[in-house]
């Protein structure tokens, strides 16, 4: 059993037209389907997906972006290997196409998780990965949304997917919210509360961070299932949490099993995904 989920953010709002975002989402898991049919990793596939939905300029990550309060990029991204539960994550990154291969790299290059900073830049060009100026990214407007700094408008892009091998993994990338402070970090980098995966589960956040990050959102949804409840309750769960403290947003999950949730709430969450040889299921609402 394979089984594949990608979200384009909980920012979605109401009553927009996601054509063009649907179709694009669309069009990446055929492509995930056809690798993960060849024998593609869990790993593989969540990296070069979260990377095409990064260079897109379609979503509030990558070319995307979203500059923070001082008119500066920041961008957060985080990966994490369900077999060996191996994590790497960059937060505040500065300058990069790529955010999400960089967060590979921490992974996989050092004995670190987390690289935040100008730590986490002088890393990314220490190892040679694409740099970028101010001009590659498309979203100028921080304000330039119907929302007033502060109510921490946002947006996202996340996959997870079990192989054909049986593992699991996740990943997750974004500017963060609108307007935010300079150095601020949300749930995205941040390993448990914006991704997660395990042997159980992977999961990919969405939604407002500072939330997202006080109930630890993507490991609680995996430790729930993990500890013996349906899918739809574990991830309901943690999402009724995070609303009741008076946070928006939603999460994808895939299990061990290729139970496929994409559970939100806010106004919308654009994600397509599929199991198996089923159809290709997208939606924005
Ligand atoms: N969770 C992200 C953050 O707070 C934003 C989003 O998912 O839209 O940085």
């Amino acid at each position: 059993m394979i089984a594949f989920a990608l979200h384009g953010g909980a920012g979605a709002k109401a009553g927009r037209d996601y054509g063009v975002e649907i179709a694009h989402m669309r069009g990446l898991a055929k492509i995930a389907r056809h690798n993960l049919q060849n024998g593609a990793t869990a790993l593989d596939v969540v990296t070069e997906t979260v990377r095409a939905l990064e260079d897109s300029g379609l979503y509030v990550a990558g070319k995307g972006a979203s500059p923070n309060a001082a008119g500066v990029y920041e961008l957060d991204a985080s990966l994490m290997n369900g077999a060996d539960q191996r994590a790497g994550s960059v937060a505040a990154l500065e300058g990069f196409k790529n955010p999400i291969d960089v967060a590979r790299a921490v992974m996989e290059r050092t004995p670190h998780v987390m690289l935040a900073g100008s730590g986490a830049r002088d890393f990314g060009l220490s190892h040679g990965f694409e740099t970028v100026g101010d001009d590659y990214f498309t979203r100028a407007g921080a304000f330039e949304s119907n929302y007033p700094p502060g109510t921490l408008a946002h947006g996202t892009v996340g996959c997870v997917c079990l192989d054909s091998h049986g593992h699991l993994a996740a990943g997750t990338s974004t500017a963060g919210v609108f307007g935010k402070l300079p150095g601020r970090v949300g749930d995205t980098p941040v390993i448990g509360a914006g991704t997660w995966a395990d042997g159980n589960a992977a999961v990919s956040c969405t939604g407002q961070g500072e939330y997202f990050l006080r109930v630890q959102a993507a490991a609680q949804a995996a430790f729930r299932f993990g500890a013996g409840q349906i899918p739809e309750q574990a991830s309901d769960q943690v999402l009724a949490q995070m609303a009741d403290m008076g946070g928006e947003g939603g999460l994808i999950m895939v299990t061990r099993t290729g139970e496929v949730l994409t559970p939100f709430r806010s106004a919308g969450m654009k994600r397509a995904w599929f199991r198996g040889d089923g159809d290709i299921v997208s939606e924005a609402f």
